[in-house]
C-alpha cells in the first residue's frame, strides 16, 4: 500500500485528522474548506489566564482570573432567581451570580471555600460582579498552575467548540511550517515599503504569532491589535482587499459603454427649468460625470454630496446625456416614498422636455404594471424612477445607458456588479453613478470604494442657514408643542418625528398614530398628519403630496421620513427619543429641514438619563451641521464597519485589520497596490488567493 503524501495547505480540511463530515461542514459554515483558509482564519481576541488578578484591582469589562474565598452564598428570589455567591480576597470582593444551577453547584460554592474564578466582569448592583464565571475549587496542598500562554479565541459556529478549533489550527500551524518557505517575494515586497526603524515579521512568522503568542506576549498591544505581528497581517490584508477590488475594477473597465458626451439641446431647457443656479461645486462635479459618459468604458462613479447638497440636480443633468443620445436610464431609490418623490420633482423638470419620466414600484399591480413593463421594453429615451424593483430579474430594458443608485450608502460591490449586468448587451455595460449622503473621510473612502472614482459635492446651495439645533429632555415637550403651535401659526411647516420604541414597524406606527391623535387634539385647529410604514402606498403618497401642498402643518412621522424627502418650506423639526438614534440617522432626519430660505429649527428631545455616548452624539449635533464632521465623530464612536455596513467594504469582514485602529497604514497600501498593480500582476494573483477573500464571482463581470 502505498503511504499518503503528507497534507499541504490546499488540501481539504478533511485530511486533519479528527475532520469527518460534521465538522468539514461547520467548518464550511466559517468558509473554511482547505488548511490555508483553517491557517488564515484568526483569533478574534484573546483570552489571558496566566496570572491571578486581585480582586481590588479588576475593571470591568474585561476576562479576569480571580482566586479568593466564598463568603456568602444564597440563592435570591425576584424577577429572576439566582445563586448569588461573594467571594473576598485580602484586596476586595467580587459577586458571582448564576441563574442557571442545581443544586450540586450551590452546594460547591459552600461558604468557606478556596476558588478560582474566570469569567467577564461587569459591574453589578453593589460590586463588581461575574455572571456564570468558570468555577475551579482550591486544594491548598495543590496550586492550580496558570497556563503559560494567551489562549486564542476563534470566530466560531454553532458545533465548533473553541477547544477544537485550537487542536484543528495546531495541525494547520504544522502543515504551515513544514511547507511554507521562509521569507516569499511578498513578504520582501512589503519589507522594502516600511520605514527602516519598523521592521516586521515575514508572514509565516506573524501568523504563527498571532494564532500562538508566546508566554511572554506584550499582552496590552495584542489585546489593542498593535502588535507588529497582528500589523504585519493588517498591512497584508488590506493591500489584498485593495487589490482585489482594483481589478474588478480593471475587469468592468474591459467593457465597452455607449459614449454619451452632454448636450445642449436637453441641457439647456433643463437648467432653466431647474429654476436655480448651479452652484460651483455642482458644476465641477457635474464636469467630472460628463468626462467619464464621454469615453466608451462604463463609469463608475461615487458622488458623495451632504443632506441637501443637491445632489438631484446632478442626477438630472448626468441623465440628459443618456436621454439626449436616445438612451434609456434608470435611478433607484432605497424608499418607495422616496422613488415617488423623484418622480414628481424630475417628471416636473423633465415635461418642459418632452422627456417620459415612468415611475416603477414593486407594489403596482394591473394596468399600472403593464404599462411600465411595456414603457421599460420600449426602445426611446426614457427615464425610469423607481425602487429596486427597476433590477429584479423579469425587468429587461431595451437600451439601458446609464444606472444612477440615490442615497445607497450601504450599498454592496456584489450589488454593484448585479446592477452592471442589468443593462448588459453583449460587451457593453451601462454606466453607474451612485450618490450617497453618507460623507467618508478620503483616504476611507478610497479603501472602502477603490472600484469606483470618487466625487464630492462639498457645497450647500447659497442662502442656506445652518439648521439651530437643540437638545431637551423629554420633561420639556408641554413647551415643545406650544413652540409648535407657534410656528405653524407664522406659516412654518414641522415634522415630529417619533420615538423608535421597538425593533418592530407594527408598535413604531402604533406610537406614531398615537401622537399624531394626541398632537391633533393639543393643536386644534392646525392641521396634523400621520405618515408611517404600515400605511398603504396611495395613503403615504396622499398625506406627502398633502404636505408639499401646505395642506398640513404638522407632519408625524417615524424614521421612514429618514432619506431623502424633500419639502423646502418645513422648517422645524422635533425628533423624540432622539438618544436612541444614530448619529448620521439623526443628521440624516435634520436633514430634512433647512432646505429653503427660512431659518430652520431642529430640537431633539431625550429621555433621561442619558449615556455617555448618547450625550456626546447628541451634543456633536448640536454644534455642527457639517456631514464630514460627523461622520468622522461617528466613526470614532461607532468604528468603520457599522458606519460602512461590513457590505460596504464589498468583501466579508476583515479578519485583522480594522479600518480605524489601521487608519494610518492606508496610504502605504494605497502606494504597494499601485506598485504591484503595474510591476507584479503575479503577486496580485497569488495575495488575492491567499487571503481567499475571493468569494465574488468574477467570471460575471
Ligand atoms: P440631496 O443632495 O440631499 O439629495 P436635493 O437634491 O434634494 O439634496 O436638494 C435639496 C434642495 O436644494 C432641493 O429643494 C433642491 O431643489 C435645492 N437645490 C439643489 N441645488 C440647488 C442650487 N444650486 N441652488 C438652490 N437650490 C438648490
Ligand atoms: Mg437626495
Amino acid at each position: 500500500m502505498a503511504a499518503t503524501p503528507p497534507a499541504r495547505l490546499d488540501d481539504a480540511v478533511l485530511r486533519l485528522t479528527g475532520v469527518g463530515p460534521s465538522v468539514a461542514e461547520a467548518l464550511a459554515r466559517l468558509g473554511i474548506r482547505t488548511i490555508r483558509e483553517l491557517v488564515f482564519h484568526l483569533p478574534s481576541r484573546y483570552q489571558d489566564r496566566t496570572r491571578v488578578t486581585p480582586i481590588g484591582s479588576l475593571q470591568p469589562h474585561a476576562e479576569w482570573v480571580v482566586e479568593g474565598r466564598v463568603e456568602s452564598n444564597q440563592v435570591q428570589f425576584g424577577k429572576r432567581r439566582a445563586l448569588v455567591c461573594r467571594v473576598t480576597d485580602d484586596s476586595g470582593v467580587l459577586g458571582l451570580r448564576f441563574f442557571f444551577f442545581n443544586r450540586a453547584q450551590e452546594q460547591r460554592l459552600a461558604v468557606g471555600r478556596q476558588v478560582r474564578c474566570f469569567g467577564e466582569v461587569r459591574r453589578g448592583p453593589a460590586w463588581l460582579e461575574m455572571v456564570h464565571p468558570e468555577v475551579q475549587i482550591l486544594d491548598e496542598a495543590q496550586p492550580l498552575p496558570n497556563d503559560v500562554a494567551l489562549t486564542p479565541i476563534y470566530p466560531s459556529t454553532e458545533g465548533l467548540h473553541q477547544a477544537r478549533l485550537r487542536k484543528l489550527t495546531d495541525q494547520a500551524l504544522e502543515v504551515l511550517a513544514r511547507t511554507a518557505t521562509d521569507a516569499d517575494e511578498i513578504d520582501r515586497f512589503i519589507a522594502r515599503h516600511l520605514p527602516a526603524n519598523q521592521p516586521l515579521p515575514g508572514l509565516v512568522e506573524a501568523l504563527r504569532y498571532v494564532h500562538r503568542p508566546p508566554p511572554a506576549a506584550p499582552v496590552a498591544a495584542l489585546w489593542e491589535g498593535h502588535h507588529p505581528a497582528q500589523q504585519r497581517l493588517a498591512i497584508e490584508e488590506l493591500l489584498t482587499h485593495q487589490l482585489t477590488l482594483r481589478r474588478l475594477r480593471q475587469h468592468a473597465q474591459r467593457y465597452c459603454a455607449p459614449q454619451l458626451p452632454p448636450k445642449p439641446a436637453l441641457r439647456t431647457p433643463l437648467l432653466a427649468a431647474l429654476g436655480f443656479t448651479l452652484t460651483a461645486a455642482q458644476l465641477r462635479v457635474i464636469g467630472e460625470i460628463d468626462a467619464d459618459l464621454a469615453r466608451d468604458r462604463p463609469m463608475l462613479r461615487l458622488l458623495q454630496g451632504d443632506v441637501g447638497a443637491g445632489k438631484t440636480a446632478v442626477a438630472a443633468l448626468a441623465a440628459t446625456n443618456a436621454l439626449a443620445a436616445n438612451w434609456q436610464v434608470a435611478l433607484m431609490a432605497p424608499t418607495e416614498l422616496l422613488a415617488e418623490q423623484h418622480h414628481r420633482t424630475l417628471g416636473r423638470w423633465f415635461s418642459a422636455l418632452s422627456i417620459e419620466v415612468v415611475l416603477v414600484t414593486g407594489k403596482q399591480t394591473g394596468p399600472a404594471r403593464r404599462q411600465a413593463r411595456a414603457a421599460l421594453a420600449a426602445p426611446g429615451p426614457r427615464l425610469f424612477v423607481g425602487t429596486h424593483a427597476l433590477f429584479q430579474a423579469d425587468v429587461h430594458y431595451a437600451d439601458l445607458g446609464l444606472v444612477i443608485v440615490d442615497e445607497q450608502h450601504r450599498f454592496g460591490v456584489d450589488q454593484r456588479l448585479a446592477l452592471l449586468e442589468k443593462g448588459a448587451q453583449a460587451a457593453a455595460r451601462p454606466h453607474q453613478l451612485i450618490m450617497t449622503a453618507t460623507p467618508i473621510p478620503r483616504t476611507l473612502a478610497m479603501t472602502a470604494y477603490a472600484d469606483l472614482d470618487i466625487s464630492v459635492l462639498d457645497e450647500l446651495p447659497p442662502q442656506r442657514q445652518p439648521v439651530r439645533t437643540s437638545v431637551l429632555p423629554a420633561t420639556r415637550r408641554e413647551d415643545i408643542v406650544a413652540r409648535v403651535a407657534q410656528s405653524c401659526r407664522e406659516g412654518r411647516q414641522a415634522y415630529w418625528v417619533c420615538p423608535l420604541i421597538e425593533e418592530s414597524e407594527h408598535l413604531d406606527s402604533q406610537a406614531a398614530t398615537d401622537t399624531a391623535e394626541a398632537l391633533g387634539g393639543a393643536l386644534a385647529p392646525l392641521r396634523v398628519g400621520l405618515i408611517h410604514g404600515r400605511l398603504a402606498e396611495k395613503d403615504k403618497q396622499t398625506v406627502m403630496l398633502a404636505f408639499v401642498a401646505g395642506a398640513i402643518d404638522l407632519l408625524v412621522a417615524t424614521t421612514v421620513i429618514e432619506v431623502g424627502v424633500d419639502v423646502p418650506n418645513a422648517s422645524l423639526m422635533v425628533i423624540e427619543n432622539a438618544e436612541r438614534l444614530g448619529l448620521s440617522q439623526l443628521h440624516q432626519l435634520r436633514g430634512r429641514v433647512g432646505r429653503g430660505l427660512a431659518r430652520a429649527d431642529c430640537v431633539l428631545l431625550y429621555q433621561a438619563p442619558l449615556s455617555e455616548t448618547a450625550r456626546h452624539r447628541l451634543q456633536v449635533l448640536r454644534e455642527t451641521n457639517d456631514g464630514f464632521v460627523i461622520a468622522e465623530r461617528d466613526l470614532e464612536l461607532r468604528g468603520p464597519g457599522e458606519v460602512l455596513g461590513t457590505r460596504q467594504t464589498g468583501l466579508a469582514e476583515f479578519r485583522i485589520a480594522d479600518l480605524s485602529r489601521d487608519r494610518a497604514l492606508l496610504p502605504l497600501v494605497q502606494r504597494m497596490a499601485d506598485e504591484l498593480l503595474a510591476e507584479a500582476p503575479a503577486l496580485v494573483e497569488r495575495l488575492i488567493e491567499r487571503w481567499v477573500v475571493a468569494r465574488m464571482d468574477y467570471a460575471k463581470v
